[in-house]
């Protein structure tokens, strides 16, 4: 259902767009106004009438010199850095994740907490060497690009780790036995899916609990990943909560509340140059959101979804007890949802998903770690230093584990850092990004030197 805006909204957005982002081109430009307004119907002529032309100091400068990242996944992202309150930086709340074994994981790497705000980091013990493999690890809570529902929907993909089951003469894969919808490569990924990562719980699998299909219609139609993760979040606290071990339910407590990054989202959106025009709206699509997501995993008694809801809980446990007051507070309330989605903002790694570990790394604009999705068959090199492994394509699409690996040669003391933005955009568009998406300006070497040539070109 797509409707053409009047010139007057039109107008307007075009006047907000700009001036939040003077220095990009119009094919930008135009994706950006069409994922805030997906039912706008407008052609690339009709907007570029309205828009404004760019500040003449600051017009496309192409892409830079900034180096490739091996078309990998590239950005990850992680608790804010660098916090300069002066800048005006949002400051994220964060702490050490006690239930991470580290030292299982990645031998090398050990946490650091950095005075000045900057939060944790990752720093090495011991020397790493170029395409050295320095941990893999698997989605805790696992999303998928919504471009890839339609592999998901046609059961050509396994929902849990997002493996293409190859064609035209596919394995035998598991159907999940509630829905039929969902299917996996085998019996562990379906384990995995219920049990693991949320990839398909319980409480999300329509053939179990049926208001789920509003909501996921609802992240279909926003395309809207950041949404999709939090209510995995919610529906892996509440089935750890019911069903499963108080100790697996205080690990996501703690992982949440006390140790991923967190801002709330709309403390992030108020700073936002166009938050004015936009605020109305934004509130009542979170406040709409977050009564569907109520009625999904909270349902009160006098919503349609009650009794199936408390039937559905009670398939897995006969006595239930009912949620305290805190826990109504703390996983239910508007404004934990907002916290909820602004923690995702911070740490989802830019193919999807959560991950415990790699939430704990830094960014920088010249990063010496690379973050990928890797093929199922990949093994690390056996002699070192090597190559970093090649680009994926489309046939050789990589899985939802991560493999982090050194990029360069790396000391002992020096911290790990990714780039969470792509680092061919230029500074001013870098600067743009990560103060809007993370919350901070970044004062990487990188940027330290391209800001003094980026002052002079404005001079
Ligand atoms: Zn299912
Ligand atoms: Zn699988
Ligand atoms: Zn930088």
């Amino acid at each position: 259902m797509s409707v053409a805006p009047s010139d007057e909204e039109l107008n307007s957005a075009a006047i907000i767009l700009r001036s939040a982002h003077p220095s990009l081109g119009i094919g930008k430009l135009l994706a950006q106004l069409k994922l805030d307004n997906p039912e706008w119907s407008i052609s690339e002529k009709r907007f570029k009438r309205f828009l404004p032309r760019p500040s003449s100091s600051s017009s496309e400068k192409g892409q830079g010199d900034g180096e490739v990242n091996g078309g990998g996944s590239g950005s990850g992202s992680s608790n804010v850095t660098e916090v300069n309150q002066k800048d005006g930086g949002l400051i994220a709340q964060t702490g050490i994740d006690t239930f991470l074994d580290i030292k299982q994981i990645a031998p090398k790497v050990k946490v650091k907490m950095f005075k000045d705000g900057k939060g944790k980091g990752l720093v090495v013990r011991e020397k790493l060497q170029m395409g050295e493999m320095i941990w893999q690890e698997d989605p805790w809570i696992a999303t998928n690009d919504i471009s890839l529902t339609q592999y998901l929907t046609s059961r050509e993909m396994c929902s849990q780790c997002l493996t293409l089951f190859p064609q035209p003469n596919p394995p035998l894969s598991v159907p999940c036995t509630f829905c039929g919808e969902a299917q996996f490569c085998n019996r562990l990924c379906y384990s995995k899916a219920v049990k693991g990562s949320s990839g398909h719980h319980d409480l999300l699998c329509p053939g179990q609990n049926k208001e789920v299909k509003s909501i996921l219609k609802l992240i279909q139609s926003k395309q809207n990943r950041d949404l999709q993760a939090v209510i995995k979040i919610i529906a892996k606290w509440r089935g750890e909560r019911e069903w499963g071990s108080s100790s697996a339910r205080k690990e996501i407590e703690d992982r949440i509340w006390n140790s991923m990054a967190r801002v709330n989202q709309r403390t992030k959106e108020e700073e936002r140059r166009e938050w004015p025009f936009i605020a109305k709206d934004r509130l009542e699509e979170w406040r709409l959101t977050h009564l569907l997501i109520l009625n999904v995993l909270n349902p009160s008694p006098s919503d349609d979804n009650y009794k199936p809801f408390q039937r559905l809980l009670q398939s897995k446990k006969s006595r239930l007890i009912p949620l305290t007051k805190e826990e109504e507070e703390r996983w239910f309330s508007f404004e934990s949802f907002l916290e909820l989605l602004g923690l995702v903002g911070l740490n989802q790694e830019s193919s999807g998903g959560l991950y415990a570990l790699h939430s704990h790394l830094n960014h920088s604009c010249d990063p010496n770690v690379q973050v990928r999705n890797l093929p199922k068959g990949w093994t690390p090199p056996t002699t070192l230093p090597a190559e970093l492994p090649p680009p994926m394509t489309a046939q050789n699409r990589g899985t939802n584990k991560l493999t982090i690996i050194a990029k360069k040669t790396i000391h002992p003391g020096d911290e790990l850092l990714v780039s969470y933005v792509d680092q061919r955009l230029d500074y001013s568009e870098r600067r743009e990004r990560l103060r809007e998406q993370y919350g901070f300006y970044c004062h990487c070497t990188r940027c330290k030197k391209e800001q003094v040539e980026y002052s002079k070109s404005k001079a």
